[in-house]
């Protein structure tokens, strides 16, 4: 019996030419996928590329009210151009990598100012902000038909197991193999040259549906018949696991200012957490908690507020953001407040719109929070 290495050694590009059956995983795909309101016959270009970009780190279920709701409130790309930042921020508000949505927005206003609308071209797209080469080829594939693959986490562990070659997710020179080898299957299929964005969403679909990364379902997948993991009961060492990354442990002080029945709330600075997001006023970079009142209290003071009545520590939250793990902690600052106009802040001083307003508390639920700041605002 060979071993694994020698298994290895001859699954290639070749392999996956010759073995995969593309008119298979086709109807597989067209009987079985699940109906999203971006997918249709003809694919509206400004869907697929909205859908692409949210979808990144979201699940389909989670994304998808996000992604209906953003259509209703933007269907074209001119209302998108058209938005407040603010507004479109307000509509992510709970997706997370919020710099995808700035992205969008900046796109969109290129695209309308520089194309007069979505542009044909392929190497205008390549231009966009926040269009990688995943984001390029998934548009491009799915509404403009060109044979450019995705290559995504569910697409590389389909390929790992159905070549049975030990690749992982994150590892460069795996993934720069994988491109390749799918890029030459692209230009020499004639099925998939007449529908690249199907059989991309088909790989990806049974990556996410059949394929899972735990207990795939192989009895009922399409490619069971070459698939060579499948073949040799070893679908758990493929793919290789993700290299750990070091998660850093980050404080926050968020602060409830509460005045008559208003809260106080702030738009963050472009660069860093929740760039650009309406939030909570926040203390950040606390070594330790005991740091934590003092810290208010000169923030306050910079803000020019002469009385402070009390500072209460009231809830506590923890998330994971992008490799880093917030702490976040919820104060009650109860102070005699200046007018508006003197409340400074050094988080926002290169941003040239209105940083801190008052709203009622009422409205906290919907001003567009990020998610760790709704639930600590939650039922309070
Ligand atoms: S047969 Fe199993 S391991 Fe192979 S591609 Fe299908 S679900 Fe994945």
């Amino acid at each position: 019996m060979r071993t694994q290495v020698e298994l290895d050694a001859v699954r290639d590009v070749e392999y996956l030419k010759q073995k995969l059956d593309v008119v298979v995983l086709l109807d597989w795909f067209m009987q079985c996928r699940r109906l999203l309101p971006w997918r249709a016959k003809n694919p509206n270009p400004y869907y697929v590329w909205l859908s692409e970009i949210m979808l990144q780190q979201t699940q389909v279920m989670q994304m998808r009210p996000y992604f209906e709701r953003f259509i209703a409130r933007f269907p074209s790309i001119f209302d998108l151009a058209l938005a407040e930042e603010q507004e479109v921020m307000a509509l992510w508000a709970g997706l997370g990598y919020y710099a995808r949505a700035r992205h969008m927005h900046r796109a969109a206003q290129i695209m309308v100012s520089q194309y007069q609308g979505l542009p044909q071209d392929a190497k205008a797209w390549s231009c966009l902000p926040g269009v990688g080469r995943y984001t390029l080829a998934a548009v491009r594939s799915i509404a403009y038909k060109e044979p450019m693959p995705v290559l995504d986490g569910n697409v590389l562990r389909v390929m790992s197991r159905f070549l049975a070659v030990p690749l992982r997710r994150g590892q460069i020179s795996d993934e720069k193999k994988l491109w390749q080898w799918l890029e030459s299957w692209f230009k020499t299929n004639s099925d998939i040259i007449a529908a690249p964005g199907d059989v991309n969403q088909a790989l990806m679909e049974l990556g996410a549906t059949i394929c899972r990364p735990v207990n795939p379902e192989c009895p009922v997948c399409p490619l069971r018949g070459s698939c060579a993991a499948y073949k040799y009961q070893t679908t758990d060492q493929y793919p290789l696991p993700k290299e750990k990354i070091t998660i850093k442990k980050i404080k926050i002080a968020a602060l409830w200012c509460v005045r008559d029945s208003q809260v106080l709330v702030m738009r963050r600075a472009a660069q860093g957490l929740w760039g650009k997001m309406t939030a909570l006023p926040c203390v950040e970079h606390l070594d330790t908690w005991a740091q934590a009142p003092v810290q208010i209290e000169n923030l306050l003071a910079e803000w020019g507020v002469q009385t402070i009545y009390q500072i209460k520590k009231i809830k506590r939250t923890q998330r994971i953001l992008t490799h880093r793990q917030v702490d976040l902690v919820l104060y009650q600052v109860d102070a005699k407040w200046p007018l508006l106009r003197s409340l400074k802040s050094k988080q926002s001083q290169d941003d040239e719109q209105p940083q801190m307003k008052w709203i009622d508390k009422s409205k906290i639920d919907t001003c567009g929070l990020p998610q760790a700041f709704l639930v600590l605002v939650k039922n309070i």
